[in-house]
């Protein structure tokens, strides 16, 4: 089976950029959804921990569980738990805070813009009052921008929205006697592009190694972590004319030695890929396997996702979640 190998060097030089940016580590919080971007949730969990993270975000309740036992502090972006508990969940909607159990730790999420999910501006008064009637505890008070890579001004209208969300929550919070939430924002390229203001960012991309923004901001050195490899299986010489694979799709033009790696479309690899690190994928890309112009033992796919999402037309955070979680993870 092919095989994944996390630079652990990387991933704490991303982590000390992002951590100096935001201004120390505990304002950070790094974003674990989707099986940590395709990287192994539980290796990225616990490399997080051992640099001194303490706070995580992920997608649904089963995620929190299984890293609970390395961060003090989990939020839970779409998700509705059966009784409270230790998690912290997002609010996307403003009915949703009928479905959840007394004493649940809540976060609202604000549409400050985005219109995808989120409180709007003018039910946060609503929301915040359902939240005491509930018995509800409010725990923190976060927003998404939908423009922080590009170069528009955007992303500083919508922030301009979050500020004045933020005030309206303080004085209702201090109309119904609540305590301050906690108070996020940014994602990687609003770090990276606006810093830090409020109490935390929430790091996803950035941490991987990558940035997806638009070519005229400055980026920061960041350091792909992960790299995926394939072993060969099997060897062979071609006669000029023999063709490979499905279809036989490819056809050798001069005799030559082909090679078979372990590592396919199963492993989440895309069909139309051409090219990999190591050389050129010869005919169709199969659920398990490649042929390639090689003679090597074991060849690198890729090591920098941002080159194959390129030559497919599309980016970074795609190629990455694509990788499938059976692929055994090696930190090294
Ligand atoms: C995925 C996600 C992030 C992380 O975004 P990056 O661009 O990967 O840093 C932050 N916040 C929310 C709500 C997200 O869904």
């Amino acid at each position: 089976m092919a095989h994944i190998i996390l630079d652990k060097q990387a991933l704490f030089h991303n982590l000390d950029l992002i951590a100096k940016k935001a201004g120390g580590k505990e304002k950070v919080a790094i974003v674990l959804k989707d099986n940590a971007y395709g990287h192994g949730l539980r290796e990225i969990a616990a490399l997080a921990q051992e640099y001194g993270i303490n706070k995580a975000v992920v997608r649904n309740f089963k995620e929190a569980q299984s890293i609970s036992q390395y961060f003090p502090y989990i939020l839970v972006l779409s998700d509705i738990p059966k009784e409270a508990m230790e998690f912290n969940f997002a609010i996307n909607e403003l009915v949703a805070l009928q479905h959840f159990p007394k004493g649940s730790k809540v976060e609202l999420k604000i549409d400050t813009g985005m219109h995808r999910n989120g409180i709007k501006m003018e039910e946060i008064s609503e929301a915040l009052e359902i939240i005491k009637k509930k018995s509800l505890n409010l725990a923190g008070v976060f927003t998404h921008f939908r423009s922080a890579d590009e170069l528009s001004s955007e992303l500083f209208w919508q922030q301009s929205n979050w500020q004045e969300a933020k005030k309206k929550i303080l004085q209702k919070c201090k109309a119904l006697g609540f305590e301050k939430p906690r108070f996020h924002a940014a994602n990687s390229a609003a770090l990276f592009r606006l810093g830090c203001e409020d109490d935390f960012a929430r790091v996803g991309i950035a941490m991987y190694g990558y940035l997806e923004m638009d070519e005229v901001f400055e980026a920061p050195r960041l350091k792909p972590v992960l790299s995926l490899w394939a072993k060969r299986v099997a060897r062979r010489k071609m006669k000029k004319g023999d063709r490979i694979g499905y279809g036989g799709d490819f056809e050798a033009k001069a005799d030559m030695e082909v090679a078979t790696y372990d590592c396919g479309y199963g492993d989440g690899i895309f069909r139309s890929l051409k090219s990999i690190k190591d050389g050129k994928i010869l005919g169709r890309v199969s659920m398990d396997y490649i042929s390639v112009a090689s003679s090597k033992d074991e060849i690198c796919i890729f090591d920098d996702a941002k080159k194959v999402a390129r030559e497919l037309g599309t980016i970074s955070y795609e190629v990455l979640v694509k990788l499938s979680p059976y692929i055994p993870r090696e930190v090294k």
